[in-house]
C-alpha cells in the first residue's frame, strides 16, 4: 500500500461491514453491482457468486419493491448453502423506509444499506422517511452508505444554493454550486444521521458524478471537509474502453491522494456479457497503483521491429491464462504469490534487462537471433530453453518456482 493512501486513511473512521472493514487504513475494497431482477432469486445468486469469485467483496443489488425485498433472505440461505460469505448491500430509493420495516428478514440479511439522500422522498415525507430507515440502521446495527449521485442530486439542497447563489455580488460558476452541493447533500444527510443515533463509523459517503475532472474535485473537497470512509466511483462510466479509461483516470488521481476506502467500476457490460468485468478492472487499477496485488502480473513488451512473429504475445496471454486459473488454488497454499511478476519479452537484446527485474521472466528470439530463450529467476539466468515446446517448458518453471519461493512461507 502506498504511503499517501497509508497516511490519509488513518484519519477516515474504519466502517465494518460484515467481515470487511471500509476505512481507516485497510486495503481499499472492491465492489460490485448485480444487474439481474433481485426478485428472480436463482438469476440474482448466480450472480453475485460469479461477482464475489471474480473478487468483488462486497455486492450490491437493488431492492426496489416488495419482491425484491422477499427475495433477499432467500438469496442470502442460497449463497450460505454455496459457501459464499459476501457482504450485501441493499440499495434503497424512494420506498426503502417501507420495504425495510416490512422485510425484517431482508434487513437482517443484509450487510449495509445504501441510501440516496436525492431519492429518499420530496418535500415534508423526505425527512421522515429518511429517519426511519437510519433508526432501522441503528437498530440493527447496519452501516450506512449516503450514495449522492450528481444525477439525482437533491432539488431542495441544490434549489437552496443557488438562491444563495444568486445573492452574491459576484456569483460563482453554476458548475460550482452543483459541486457544492453534491457535497452539501451528503454531509448534511451523514449530520442527520448521526444526530438520529447512527455512528460516524457507520457511516461510508459518496459522492459520485460522471465527469472525471468533477469526480476529482467533488472529492478532493469531500475529503478535506469529512473524516468519514469515502466510496469512490465514477457513474454512468460508459461502455468497453472508454468506461475504463474514464474510471481508471479519475480514480489513479484520487487513490494517488490517499482518497477512495472502497471503489465500484460502474461498467455498462456488453448486451449478453457476464458482468464481473468491473471487479476485474477495479483490482486491475489497485494493482498498478501498487495498492493491492490479487494476481500474479505478466510483464510483456509491446512488440517491435525485432519482435520476429506473435508468438511472444501469444505466450504472455497463455501464461496470463494460466495464471489466472491457477489461483484460486495458489491463493491459499502460496500465500504471497499474488504479487509475483512475470516477465515475457520479444527478444533477447532487451528483454533479460526486464527479466532480470521480474521474479521469473523470459526472453524470447527476435528477428535474426539465436532460436534461445534465456530464463531469469530472481534476477539471475537459471536456463535457456530451445526447441517446440518453450512455453510449457516455462511454465513448469513458473510453477517450480512459486513452489519454492512461495510454498514455505
Ligand atoms: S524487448 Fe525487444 S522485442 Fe520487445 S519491444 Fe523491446 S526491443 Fe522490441
Amino acid at each position: 500500500m502506498n504511503e499517501a493512501h497509508t497516511v490519509s486513511s488513518r484519519i477516515r473512521h474504519a466502517v465494518p461491514v460484515g467481515p470487511v472493514i471500509i476505512g481507516g487504513g485497510h486495503p481499499v475494497v472492491v465492489q460490485s453491482m448485480t444487474n439481474t431482477d433481485t426478485a428472480d432469486i436463482e438469476a440474482t445468486t448466480r450472480q453475485v457468486i460469479e461477482l464475489a469469485e471474480a473478487g468483488s467483496e462486497l455486492v450490491r443489488l437493488t431492492v426496489n419493491d416488495e419482491d425484491a425485498a422477499a427475495a433477499v433472505p432467500h438469496i442470502a440461505d442460497r449463497l450460505d448453502r454455496a459457501g459464499c460469505n459476501v457482504p450485501l448491500v441493499g440499495d434503497f430509493h424512494f420506498n426503502g423506509h417501507k420495504l425495510l420495516a416490512r422485510h425484517p428478514a431482508c434487513a437482517e440479511r443484509l450487510a449495509k444499506f445504501r441510501i440516496n439522500p436525492g431519492n429518499v422522498g420530496r418535500g415534508k415525507h423526505r425527512d421522515a422517511q429518511f429517519t426511519t430507515m437510519i433508526e432501522l440502521a441503528c437498530a440493527l446495527d447496519k452501516p450506512v452508505r449516503i450514495g449522492v449521485n450528481w444525477g439525482s442530486l437533491d432539488p431542495q439542497v441544490l434549489a437552496r444554493l443557488l438562491d444563495d447563489n444568486a445573492a452574491r455580488k459576484t456569483p460563482l460558476p453554476v458548475e460550482t454550486i452543483n459541486r457544492q452541493a453534491v457535497i452539501r447533500s451528503a454531509l448534511e444527510s451523514a449530520r442527520m444521521a448521526q444526530d438520529i443515533g447512527l455512528g460516524a463509523d457507520r457511516i461510508v459517503i459518496s459522492c459520485k458524478m460522471s465527469r472525471v475532472g468533477d469526480l476529482v474535485a467533488v472529492y478532493r473537497d469531500l475529503a478535506a471537509q469529512s473524516r468519514h470512509a469515502l466510496h469512490l466511483g465514477l457513474t454512468e462510466a460508459g461502455m468497453g474502453d472508454k468506461g475504463i479509461i474514464a474510471s481508471t483516470a479519475a480514480l489513479s488521481i484520487l487513490l494517488g491522494e490517499g482518497i477512495g476506502d472502497t471503489i465500484r467500476i460502474s461498467l455498462t457490460p456488453e448486451p449478453g456479457a457476464g458482468r464481473s468485468r468491473e471487479v476485474k478492472v477495479a483490482q486491475e487499477i489497485l494493482q498498478a497503483l501498487e495498492l493491492r496485488s490479487f494476481t500474479p502480473r505478466v510483464v510483456a513488451c509491446p512488440g517491435c521491429g525485432r519482435t520476429s512473429s506473435d508468438y511472444f504475445q501469444v505466450l504472455a496471454q497463455q501464461i496470463q491464462a494460466q495464471l489466472d486459473a491457477a489461483m484460486s488454488d495458489w491463493r491459499s497454499r502460496y500465500p504471497g504469490v499474488e504479487s509475483m511478476n512475470v516477465a515475457v519479452m520479444g527478444c533477447v537484446v532487451n528483454g533479460p534487462g526486464e527479466s532480470k527485474h521480474a521474479n521469473i521472466g523470459i526472453s524470447l528470439p527476435g528477428s535474426g537471433e539465436t532460436p534461445v530463450a534465456p530464463v531469469y529467476e530472481d534476477g539471475e539466468k537459471t536456463v535457456t530453453l530451445k526447441g517446440d515446446g518453450i512455453a510449457e517448458a516455462f511454465m513448469e518453471r513458473v510453477r517450480a518456482y512459486v513452489e519454492r519461493r512461495y510454498g514455505s512461507s
